[in-house]
């Protein structure tokens, strides 16, 4: 067996703490580029008191933190903007190395974290507060919005810079100081933006980093002294870290789903196929608001089907460096659940109309793009999330079946209608029990309107005011003057 050999250009998997790099322990977590099963990095579990001390750095820095000017603020986050900016080559190919996905993609997430930076340095300038008239004269009320204080945030590896940086985006804008854990997949981008920080004038302890997988998450989740915690993850693990808070601080919880499209006799089928296509395939399906299953009027279902096949048979795949059109899936558990979920589905009688095919010899982590036709409601691919390049197909025949089947599970994150009437668009649009509903488009979030869950999908919102918001705790000051 060849030895496996460890790449000397890595950041140094170090967790950031007031404003110092240091070891958070053993290194004992293997990090591997899911393109070739090369081992990385090897990054250490932070124990309970190397985040502690993080969370004591974040406390004592918030005083200094929220007592400056919301356009101080965003003058630090343009500066961080700029910094994300020029160093975009350096932060994509890290992302890609170690989650695999098309370096074009990663390129694209690393421009996005740095418009997150702009658009909340400009929003927090914009936190206004309110008047309210007393049945009393000599009397106001004043509605404040102040910072709720020091934040946790734990992040998953599919897009491991967006989803530390909305968080940290927001929590900084608002005045508060935050302590990241990233996933114990993807550390490196989040090691190199950090060392973006105090160059961009974020002062000692604002922003800490911690790395490491279940026991540094554990700890930061049940310690008690957040004031918030922010996850973006799987519903086991924000089921777990619910019930693990040390009290009961606000939670912002971000936990994907198996999310439907639904395709009208009055489609345009082209345009569904190309937004299934975009939506079930990118970043290799591995996406919150992924199209896991979709919902198609028994009219136009052959027509889609045979179009939905041919375009996914032709996506090219291969290494996230050579930017094809998708790349390995990040890890053994998304390759083995998108292997059990077409069995599953086939063993109650779906067909696959392309891919299917088993890869688990290949060295790396790869799941060939899989479209399966004739898929029951019972079946895992509906139930639950797949998070990979596997979509499901299942005819329907009125609307109301549709938005029953597409209702059906305890999935509530996103939802996709193409439809030409405009009866189906709003009566259709109305009944989906989904936070997010984009029609005849597939992007159902985008940076200035809020994004969020409902049902088993979590609840708070990034992105938009209030994603902001998300980061502010009200105040009532009633005041005597008369
Ligand atoms: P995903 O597979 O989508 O990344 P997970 O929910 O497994 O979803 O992981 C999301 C994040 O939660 C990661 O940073 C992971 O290390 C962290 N994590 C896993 N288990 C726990 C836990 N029990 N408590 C807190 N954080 C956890």
């Amino acid at each position: 067996m060849t030895a496996l050999t460890v790449p000397t250009d890595m950041p140094e998997p170090r967790n950031l703490v007031a404003g110092r790099w240091v070891p958070g322990g053993d290194p004992t977590v293997a990090v591997v580029n899911p393109a070739d099963g090369q081992v990385l990095t090897t990054i250490p579990d932070t124990s309970e008191a190397g985040v502690d001390e993080a969370v004591r750095a974040a406390r004592a820095a918030l005083p200094a933190w929220r007592s400056t000017t919301p356009f101080q603020r965003a003058a630090v986050l343009h500066r961080l903007a700029a910094a994300v900016r020029d160093d975009l080559e350096e932060l994509a190919r890290l992302v890609t190395l170690e989650m695999g996905k098309p370096i074009g993609e990663s390129r694209g997430e690393t421009a996005k974290l740095a418009d997150a930076f702009d658009y909340y340095a400009e929003e927090g300038v914009r936190v206004y507060g309110e008047t309210i008239p007393n049945e009393q004269a000599g009397v106001t009320s004043i509605v404040r919005y102040e910072p709720v204080g020091v934040v946790g945030a734990i992040t998953p590896w599919n897009y491991p810079l967006e989803l530390i940086g909305w968080k940290l985006a927001a929590a900084l804008a608002a005045g508060c100081t935050i302590v990241v854990k990233p996933s114990e997949y993807t550390p490196s981008s989040a090691v190199r933006l950090f060392a973006l920080l105090q160059g961009a004038g974020v002062p000692d302890g604002v922003a800490n980093l911690v790395l490491g997988a279940g026991t540094a998450g554990r700890a930061l989740a049940s310690h008690p002294d957040l004031d918030k915690l922010a996850f973006t993850g799987s519903e086991a693990t924000g089921a777990a870290i619910t019930r693990s808070l040390a009290k009961a601080i606000p939670t912002s919880m971000e936990l994907g789903g198996s999310c439907p499209q639904i395709v009208t006799a009055s489609a345009d089928v082209d345009d569904a196929v190309a937004g299934c296509l975009r939506r079930g395939f990118r970043n290799a399906g591995q996406i919150c608001i992924a199209i896991n299953r979709v919902y198609v009027h028994r009219d136009v279902h052959a027509e889609y089907v045979d179009k939905l096949t041919a375009g996914v048979a032709a996506l090219k795949v291969g290494p996230g460096l050579d930017n094809p059109d998708v790349g390995p899936v990040t890890n053994a558990e998304i390759r083995d659940r998108c292997a059990a979920h077409v069995e599953d589905a086939v063993a109650r009688g779906a067909r696959v109309r392309t891919g299917g095919t088993s890869q688990a010899d290949r060295a790396g982590t790869w799941v060939t793009p899989t479209v399966v036709d004739d898929v029951p409601h019972d079946s895992l691919i509906v139930q639950e999330e797949t998070f990979g390049p596997v979509v499901g197909v299942v005819p329907y025949d009125t609307s109301e079946e549709a938005v029953a089947l597409a209702n059906g599970t305890d999935a509530g994150l996103a939802a996709y209608l193409y439809a030409r009437d405009l009866g189906e668009v709003f009566s259709i649009g109305h009944a989906l029990e989904f936070g997010n509903v984009a029609v005849n488009n597939p992007d159902a979030g985008i940076m200035n309107a809020p994004y969020g869950g409902r049902k088993g999908s979590g609840h708070g919102s990034e992105h938009g005011r209030e994603g902001l918001h998300a980061y502010l705790q009200i105040k009532h000051l009633r005041i005597r003057y008369g």
